[in-house]
C-alpha cells in the first residue's frame, strides 16, 4: 500500500463506521458508552436509478429496526436526492413518508441532510408536511442567503432545525462565498434558533460559535444539543459531554465514501487539521 493510500483508509476509517449497519451500530454503541448519541447517515445521493432508491429505501428500514432491536441511542439522518428526489418529488414524498412512520413506531427520530441551493424549495416542502408527525428535524445551512427566512418558517411551524455552515460551495447568487461571511449568518441564525427555537441541533466544530452557543444557552435554557461530524474536533464533544450537554456525532455508513469524504478533505483545508483530526479521534 502507497503513503497516499494508507492517509485515505486512515481518514476514512476515522470519518466512516464502516460499509454495514453492523458497523454503524457498533460505532453508535461505543459512542454511546461514552455519553455521545449519535445520528446515523447511509452514504449515497443524487440517484437517478428506482433500484438504488429502493435499496436506500431498505437499508433505512434496516437501520431503525437495528437501533430499535439494539437499544443504541440514535437518529437517523437522510438525504432526500438519495429516496429518489432527482426522479420525482412526489417519489422523495413517498419514501420519506414510510420511513418517518416506521421510525415514528419505533420512537426513532428522523432528520433530512440539506445538499445543495438546487434542491432546498423542495426539501423544505416536504419536510413541512410532515412537521405535524414530531420525530422529524431539516438541516438549514448558514451558507445560503435564503436561510434566515427558512429558519423563520419552520420554527413558525413547530419545526426542528440542524444548522450547519453548509458543505457544498455555492454561487454568490444565492450564497456567501467566504468563510467569515458563512460563519457570521451562522451566528445570527443560531441567535434566532436561542430566541424562538424550541428544540435545535448546534452543528458545528467552530470552537468560536460553540462557546457563544453555550453562553446563549445560558442565557435562555432552551432544549438544545451539539453536533459534530465523526472523527472531527471529537475530543471537544468530548468534553462538552463530560459538563452534561446534550452531545451527538454523525456517523455514515455505506460503500459510497467518495464524496462525503470529498468534502471533509476541503473542509479540513491544511494538513495540520487533518492530523489533528487523526489524533483527536483515538481517544473518543
Ligand atoms: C452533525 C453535522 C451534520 C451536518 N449535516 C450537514 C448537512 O446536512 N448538509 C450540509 O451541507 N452540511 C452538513 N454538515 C457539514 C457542515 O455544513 C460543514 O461543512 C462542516 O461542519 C464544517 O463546518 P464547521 O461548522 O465545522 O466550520 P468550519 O469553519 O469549516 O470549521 C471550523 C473548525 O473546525 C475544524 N474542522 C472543520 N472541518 C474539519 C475537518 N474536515 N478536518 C479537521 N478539522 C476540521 C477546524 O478546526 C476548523 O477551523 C454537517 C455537520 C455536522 C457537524
Amino acid at each position: 500500500m502507497g503513503a497516499a493510500d494508507a492517509v485515505e483508509k486512515l481518514l476514512v476509517g476515522r470519518w466512516i463506521a464502516g460499509d454495514s449497519i453492523d458497523d454503524a451500530i457498533a460505532r453508535a454503541k461505543k459512542l454511546n458508552a461514552r455519553g455521545i448519541a449519535a445520528i446515523i447517515n447511509y452514504l449515497g445521493e443524487e440517484f437517478t436509478q428506482k433500484q438504488d432508491v429502493d435499496n436506500a429505501v431498505g437499508t433505512y428500514l434496516s437501520l431503525i429496526g437495528e437501533i430499535k432491536e439494539n437499544e443504541v441511542r440514535a437518529d437517523v439522518s437522510l438525504k432526500l436526492t438519495q429516496l429518489g428526489l432527482w426522479m420525482s418529488e412526489k417519489t422523495a414524498a413517498k419514501n420519506y413518508s414510510e420511513i418517518v412512520s416506521f421510525a415514528k413506531r419505533h420512537g426513532i427520530f428522523v432528520w433530512i441532510d440539506m445538499e445543495t441551493s438546487r434542491d432546498v424549495d423542495a426539501t423544505i416542502r416536504i419536510y413541512k408536511k410532515h412537521i405535524a408527525k414530531g420525530n422529524v428535524g431539516i438541516t438549514i445551512q448558514s451558507a445560503l442567503k435564503r436561510s434566515g427566512r427558512d429558519i423563520e418558517g419552520i420554527v413558525a411551524a413547530g419545526g426542528v432545525v440542524r444548522l450547519v455552515k453548509g458543505a457544498y460551495p455555492e454561487p454568490a447568487s444565492v450564497g456567501y462565498t467566504t468563510r467569515s461571511a458563512v460563519t457570521r449568518n451562522y451566528e445570527t441564525l443560531m441567535s434566532y434558533l436561542f430566541r424562538h427555537g424550541r428544540r435545535f441541533v448546534i452543528a458545528t466544530h467552530d470552537k468560536r460559535m460553540l462557546d457563544r452557543a453555550v453562553k446563549l444557552d445560558a442565557q435562555y435554557s432552551r432544549d438544545v444539543e451539539y453536533a459534530m461530524l465523526s472523527g472531527v474536533r471529537n475530543n471537544l464533544l468530548l468534553r462538552m459531554a463530560q459538563e452534561g450537554r446534550n452531545v451527538r456525532i454523525y456517523v455514515p455508513f455505506g460503500s459510497r465514501w467518495v464524496g462525503y469524504s470529498y468534502r471533509r478533505l476541503r473542509e479540513a483545508s491544511n494538513a495540520k487539521l487533518v492530523l489533528r483530526s487523526l489524533l483527536e479521534y483515538e481517544k473518543v
